[in-house]
This record gives C-alpha cells, sequence and structure tokens, in this order.
C-alpha cells in the first residue's frame, strides 16, 4: 500500500462574502432549496459568513488529515459569467469563488492545500490571471464552460490556452450535463471542444472522466477513448464517480485498462461518496470495509480500488510549487 501520497485534484472551496473575500453568492441562488439543504447538511449559516468560511475550512482540513491515503486537496475557486467586451456579469453568475480566497486559504495551509484557481478565459484579463495566478503558486485553473456560459473551442482563447501550457498549468474543465441549464445549450459541456486547448499544448483534465451525469448512458465515452489515443497531455479525473448519476461511468472504465493510466484522483468534495457501484462486485469483506469507510477521501479510494479502477496521482503530472517560496 502507497501510505498517504494521493492529491485530491477536485475538492470545493466554498465561502460566503465576507466583505473583503471576493466572493459572492445571488440573492436567488441563496434562495435556492438546494443551497439551502446543503447550508442545513453542513450547519452552515449566512448569518456569520467568517464563522461559517471557517467552519467549511475546519472540517474539510480535519477529514483530509484523518485520511489514511490522501495527503493533499487541490481547492478550487469558481469564476463567474463574463459578457462580450469581457466585463463580469453580476446578474448571470449564481456563485463566484475568488481566485484571491482560494490562494490565500493555499498558502495559509500549505501541508494540505493546493490552490486550484478558477479563470473563465472570457475574461478581459484572462491572461494577465494566469500569469498572477502561476506567480502565486496555483497548481491548476478549474473551469465549468456551461455554467459560465463560454464555449471553451473559441479559437479567440487559443493565446490563453497558451499560457497555461508556457506556465505548466492544467486546464480543469467540468463537462456533460448542467443542471442549472436544463431546456439551454448543454453542447459547451461536449469534451470534443476542448481539442483547441490540447492542440495548443495546455495539459486538460476533464471532470468525471467525462461523464454525462444522467444515469441513461455515457455519450462520452468514445470521445474519451479517443482523446486519451490522440493526446499524450489529457487526462480525466474520477471525481464524483460513485454517485448514482454517474456510476455507469466508473463500470465502464473497468474495461478499458489502457484509460487508467490518464485517471486522476479526485473526489468533488463536499458531495458524499457511495458505495452501490459495488454492490455484487467485490467479496462481502471488502464491501464491509467500505461500508465502514466514513472518511469520504478513504472511500473513493476503497471503492475505485476495490473495483479495480486504477488511477494516478495530480502529484505525478504537475511539478508542484513548494508553496513556501512565493511572495
Ligand atoms: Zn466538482
Amino acid at each position: 500500500m502507497a501510505g498517504k501520497t494521493l492529491i485530491d485534484c477536485h475538492v470545493h472551496l466554498a465561502a460566503f462574502p465576507d466583505g473583503d473575500n471576493g466572493c459572492y453568492i445571488s440573492p436567488k441562488m441563496l434562495k435556492s432549496p438546494l443551497f439551502r439543504f446543503l447550508l442545513w447538511k453542513h450547519q452552515l449559516s449566512p448569518s456569520n459568513p467568517r464563522e461559517a468560511n471557517r467552519k467549511y475550512l475546519d472540517d474539510l482540513l480535519s477529514e483530509l488529515r484523518a485520511s489514511r491515503h490522501v495527503q493533499q486537496a487541490v481547492i478550487l475557486g469558481m469564476d463567474g459569467v463574463y459578457d462580450q467586451n469581457g466585463r463580469l456579469n453580476r446578474e448571470q453568475t449564481d456563485f463566484l469563488i475568488s481566485n484571491d480566497y482560494v490562494l490565500k486559504t493555499a498558502q495559509a495551509h500549505p501541508e494540505e492545500l493546493l490552490a486550484g484557481v478558477s479563470i473563465n478565459p472570457q475574461r478581459m484579463d484572462a491572461i494577465d490571471e494566469v500569469h498572477r495566478c502561476a506567480d502565486a503558486g496555483a497548481v491548476l485553473v478549474k473551469v465549468l464552460p456551461n455554467a459560465k456560459q463560454f464555449d471553451p473551442a473559441n479559437p479567440q482563447y487559443r493565446p490563453f490556452y497558451r499560457a497555461l501550457a508556457e506556465r505548466k498549468l492544467p486546464f480543469l474543465s467540468h463537462v456533460g450535463y448542467e443542471f442549472s441549464l436544463i431546456g439551454k445549450d448543454q453542447s459547451v459541456g461536449d469534451p470534443e471542444r476542448l481539442k483547441v486547448a490540447l492542440d495548443e499544448g495546455a495539459t486538460v483534465i476533464a471532470a468525471h472522466a467525462c461523464s454525462y451525469g444522467l444515469i441513461l448512458y455515457e455519450k462520452f465515452l468514445p470521445t474519451l477513448r479517443d482523446l486519451v489515443k490522440r493526446y499524450p497531455h489529457f487526462y480525466a479525473d474520477i471525481s464524483a464517480l460513485t454517485l448514482p448519476n454517474r456510476l455507469r461511468m466508473l463500470l465502464h472504465l473497468r474495461q478499458y485498462p489502457e484509460i487508467h493510466e490518464r485517471l486522476l484522483f479526485g473526489t468533488d468534495y463536499p458531495l458524499s461518496v457511495f458505495h452501490i457501484a459495488a454492490w455484487g462486485r467485490v467479496a462481502i469483506g471488502t464491501l464491509r470495509d467500505m461500508i465502514c469507510t466514513k472518511n469520504r477521501f478513504d472511500r473513493q479510494v476503497a471503492v475505485c480500488r476495490g473495483l479495480g479502477l486504477g488511477f494516478r496521482s495530480l502529484g505525478e503530472i504537475v511539478t508542484q510549487p513548494k508553496s513556501s517560496h512565493r511572495p
């Protein structure tokens, strides 16, 4: 057994605006039933943002420190929606976790946390922000094309992707169906559209192994196999694959061992990790171990390994900034 060596490349940082952390939540989001459920579940109160933000972080750090397998987590920011002129569109932005908050939080806990900033390529200062974040020790850039309303295949973003390649920052992109966009254009979630970034030399990580997220069928599996074959710098993370709406992809991936060396460990924390994918597919003792493993990081390891899914750690593909030296 490898010990505590893994990096989780997909952990969400959540924060209420506290006056100076640069974060934002729309009034619509604050009222939504899902959001209220999450607050209740994690016992967070928006009326005392600093306290709630600290509790979220403390909970994450204690679960991470208790993990037997996972040493560090990449905490992800979330950029907003930008208009044609590259200016932030607050009206359309539900949720914004600022890069400054991500960087500051990672710098405060260099043993446990790494900064996964978020830069919408549509923003006016996208390339400057790439360099600023790289200088501050970021290890990757996360985006959500469909929720943030941009097309990753837009040729105007080529210089942005070249900047990512130059600074060796992987581009972690959400793919697949987006529930918040029911009835709207879902096509920007097609992983085919990541080819522009790959052609410019950027390392690309497709979130959730390109799982579509709709239970029925995994329409992007052929694209995933094709991108793995054609681009040596294409990866996919295994985050959230134990969820009932994504576990079909997890089961498919067992059949393609050639993809495993391109899979990176991730959880999608704070989401739950389920063991139902393993029911009837592993020995009863193995299943019992999965059920008894309450730590989400360790359960993700147990379920995926138990099902024979191979994966690597982000640390094997990026040169980690030893967060100490940057200004
Ligand atoms: Zn996620």
